[in-house]
């Protein structure tokens, strides 16, 4: 099977990617280990309700997100509704954290030598203890990060990067977040991209303009020639190992400056919005009960849903590794009980499913998303370096603005790579 460009995984880096080169009137193959495309956007519908177990927001303005989103004609609203803390026993408004998260508008201008997150707040004991919490319970959620490690530079690259997309605006896509996948996918079809599901890569042997992949389909071995490759699968599965290289392409040795991030989220279809009987609780949307685990909550106000969705970021999430659906829901009803006020036998007469993925432990990606480690702010930058007009990486990973761990950073990773691979065969690099 010989074909110009071979992508590996069809996430939204890889489907994107694969469009933009079919469009332009490259043979293209799109070789996937799953039996499905999007990758981590994963969308699960149950009777009348669409649960995301993957992605589920839009994060902000980002244009060519927007672009896909709109060209696929498809419905979205925006978050909003109450953001309440379990402080003393309740569910209240939390007191105002601005002047703590000031303590981070400094990194939008860091100057100083890169810093972890945790070595920051060392040196800053001006800080107080449930500050620091806070803050601690921010950075690791968000960015599904362990504040040991997470560079605070990044950190600084990430918030001015929101900045100018409105990023602090969420969104959902209302009928789900797999039809954006889906329409990427239709696109590179009809432009003539091929597409083998169920065909997991097992290695690369390359050579200028001359690359072999191996691969198990169906479980039969198969083999794919091309004259260039996109490596489009997620961090974690690149640290692994799972996938040979020989040789090894230079933009992997810098992989050691991004890490995979940990973060375990599950969501639970009641029978009714058993909440809202509470007037306080009317448009209730995320909720969250520092201490507890899972810490964060959020319902899927103002959409017409039953659904409560869990979520633990960072190093906390092991606590959950491993534990089944059922686990989850019985751990889940004793939470809710507390923060509701309710005795856990009506929560758990309440609830109808409890659905979660576990993306630790999915050969397919390994961890959640990427997030910088320190000193390896360019770590993303040098891993989107094509080598020798033949290999090129794409995937939220590889965003070189700030983006890391989102849908935009994958789509925009995708557009960068093909743009690469277009421009080296323009200039005659690849014969
Ligand atoms: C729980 C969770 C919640 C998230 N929430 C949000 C959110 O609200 N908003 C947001 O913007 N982002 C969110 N993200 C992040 C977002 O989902 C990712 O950044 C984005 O989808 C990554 O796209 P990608 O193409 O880089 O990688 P992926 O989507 O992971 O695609 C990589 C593809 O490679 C395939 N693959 C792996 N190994 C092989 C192999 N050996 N051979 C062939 N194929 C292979 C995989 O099966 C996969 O399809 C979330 C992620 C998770 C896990």
């Amino acid at each position: 099977m010989e074909f110009d460009v071979l992508i590996i995984g069809a996430g939204m880096a890889g489907l994107t990617a694969a469009r933009s080169l079919a469009e332009s009137g490259v043979r293209v193959a799109l070789l996937e280990a799953s039996s499905r495309v999007g990758g981590r956007i994963l969308t699960v519908r149950e009777g009348e309700e669409i649960v995301e177990l993957g992605a589920e927001f839009v994060h902000g303005k980002p244009p060519e997100l927007w672009r896909l989103i709109e060209e696929a004609g498809l419905e979205t609203f925006e978050l909003e509704g109450d953001n309440l803390t379990f402080e003393g026993q309740r569910l209240q408004q939390g007191e105002d954290m601005g002047e703590n998260f000031s303590a981070m508008e400094q990194f939008e201008d860091w100057q100083k030598p890169d810093l972890s997150f945790a070595a920051f707040l060392a040196q800053h004991p001006e800080i107080d203890d449930a500050a620091r919490q806070q803050l601690i319970g921010f950075v690791e959620g968000f960015n599904a990060a362990d504040h040991h490690d997470i560079s605070v530079l990044s950190l600084g690259l990430q918030q001015k990067a929101e900045e100018e997309i409105e990023g602090d605006r969420l969104f959902r896509v209302r009928a789900g977040y797999d039809l954006v996948p889906q329409h990427q996918l239709a696109r590179a079809q009809a432009a003539g991209a091929h597409l083998y599901l169920e065909t997991s890569v097992e290695s690369m042997d390359w050579q200028p303009h001359r690359v072999t992949l191996q691969a198990q389909q169906h479980e039969r071995p198969v083999c794919f020639t091309g004259q260039q490759v996109i490596v489009a699968v997620p961090l974690g599965v690149l640290k692994s190992g799972s996938i040979s290289f020989s040789p090894q392409p230079p933009a992997l040795r810098h992989a050691t400056g991004l890490c995979m991030g940990q973060a375990r989220r599950f969501t639970l279809i009641f029978r009714e919005r058993f909440w809202q009987s509470d007037p306080a609780l009317a448009n209730l949307s995320f909720f969250f009960a520092r201490d507890a685990m899972p810490p964060v909550w959020w319902t899927a106000h103002p959409a017409n849903s039953h659904t409560l969705t869990a979520w633990v970021g960072g190093p906390r999430a092991h606590q959950l590794s491993g534990l089944t659906p059922a686990n989850l829901a019985e751990l889940a009803c004793v939470q809710l009980a507390t923060i509701f006020a309710r005795p856990v036998e009506q929560i758990r007469a309440q609830l109808l499913h409890c659905l979660a993925h576990d993306w630790q432990r999915d050969p397919c990606a390994l961890g959640a998303y990427s997030y910088v480690s320190v000193g390896g702010a360019e770590a993303s930058l040098r891993m989107s370096e094509p080598a020798q007009g033949t290999v090129y990486f794409a995937g939220e990973h590889t965003d070189t603005t700030g983006h890391w761990g989102t849908v935009h950073a994958a789509v925009r990773s995708g557009i960068r790579a093909a743009r690469q691979v277009l421009d080296d065969r323009d200039n005659h690099i690849v014969a």
